[in-house]
């Protein structure tokens, strides 16, 4: 059996690709509306997780993905059951359709430590032709750990999307004493995506990366008020973007998202993907370590070339960006949009975090600049 050496820090279990949505910028689909049969799951699956779980000292987070994952709950019930004793955590990418109240107390109950719903502001409807919080809003405030999951698109400006989920966060914190993330990725383009989601109006972007500071300024420099929901979302916000800018600095010619090698793709038969938005095949829990890693490693030289050739070392916002997907090839960045939305969004940011760095976070000196 497959004996990796690396830690692994994520094992993606890929339940299948149908989905019960159509989601526009999503490639693949085949909708089904209901919950599947059980599949056969290949037993030695398990082994293979619990010897490398055994072998880390933070638990594996065991990641449940599609497809819609929730079409598949059979099997997460089973694999939960096989795995809860093991050296792991449970978490879930969903679109959240077939949310029910015993889903809800499943993952409650169950050691998931993050459940991701995909929702994108007040024009989800453009994206996703389905409002998840419209739908099952009482069912998503009571998940413990839920994550709001928002793609950041011509639809879907990064400082609306804050005030869209404001009303939730609101009636969330009244719930649960804390609020929930809101994880923001970029639309993706990779060179065949429907133009409206990437026809930006930068000026809009722009002024929105310039309402984010003002927001997290008034914030950070109130003196004997209580933080709002709205204070606390934006101070959320620029944490997790610190963080990011923090993370693996020195790794740009690798694959940031270290799939393949920290990050697993696993199917129910043992197979091993590229990448779990990809299905490229690429080995088995029954390779051998150098045969696996040859093929694993072919993702770190699709960063490697796509940073040779392109922009990168030269560009402002690589802290943030940390070279962008290597399956979007340099030729189809110089193409398309792709770097340009990420450098006006990300680019004020950077630099008000370079600002406060600059006076040791005390941002009161910073006011009269921003
Ligand atoms: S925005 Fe483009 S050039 Fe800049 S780091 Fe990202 S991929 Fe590289
Ligand atoms: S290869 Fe690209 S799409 Fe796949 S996880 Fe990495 S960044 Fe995302």
């Amino acid at each position: 059996m497959l004996n990796l050496k690396d830690n692994i820090f994520t094992i993606f279990i890929m339940l299948g690709q149908n989905c019960n949505l159509n989601c526009k910028y999503c490639m693949q689909h085949t909708l089904i509306n209901t919950i599947q049969d059980k599949s056969v799951i290949n037993d030695e699956i398990f082994d293979f997780v619990m010897h490398h779980a055994d072998k880390q000292s933070q638990p594996i987070d065991i990641r449940f993905y599609g497809g819609e994952p929730l079409l598949y709950f059979n099997d997460i019930k089973d694999i939960v059951f096989k795995l809860k004793e093991a050296n792991v955590s449970f978490s879930i990418i969903s679109n959240g359709k077939l949310l029910s109240k015993n889903i809800v107390e499943f993952f409650n109950n169950n050691k998931f430590t993050s459940c991701a719903i995909s929702w994108d502001g007040k024009n989800v409807l453009e994206t996703r032709h389905y409002d998840v919080f419209k739908q099952k809003e009482d069912l998503l405030l009571q998940i413990k750990n839920l994550n709001v999951d928002g793609v950041i698109s011509a639809y879907n400006s990064l400082d609306d999307y804050i005030e869209a989920l404001l009303p939730y966060q609101e009636k969330y914190f009244k719930l649960n004493q804390k609020i929930f993330p809101f994880f923001n990725e970029i639309i993706m383009d990779a060179g065949a995506c429907f133009s409206d989601l990437t026809d930006f109006n930068y000026e809009k972007v722009e002024e929105q990366a310039k309402n984010i500071i003002d927001n997290f300024l008034i914030a950070t420099t109130k003196i004997n008020e209580e933080l709002t929901v709205k204070d606390k979302m934006y101070m959320l916000l620029l944490t997790m973007l610190c963080q990011q800018i923090n993370n693996d600095n020195k790794n740009y010619t690798n694959s940031y998202c270290a799939n393949g090698i920290h990050v697993l793709n696993l199917d129910l038969e043992g197979n091993l993907y590229q990448c779990h938005n990809n299905w490229i095949k690429i080995g088995s829990i029954y390779d051998d370590y150098d045969t696996y890693m040859s093929k694993a490693k072919k993702l770190d030289n699709m960063a490697a070339k796509n940073f040779v050739d392109s922009n990168c070392k030269n560009c402002s916002v690589l802290s943030l960006c940390k070279g962008g997907c290597p399956l979007v090839s340099s030729k189809i960045r110089q193409s398309t949009n792709f770097c340009k939305i990420r450098q006006t969004l990300f680019e004020p940011i950077i630099n008000f975090i370079n600002d406060a760095l600059s006076v040791h976070g005390d941002f009161n000196k910073l006011k009269g600049k921003y």
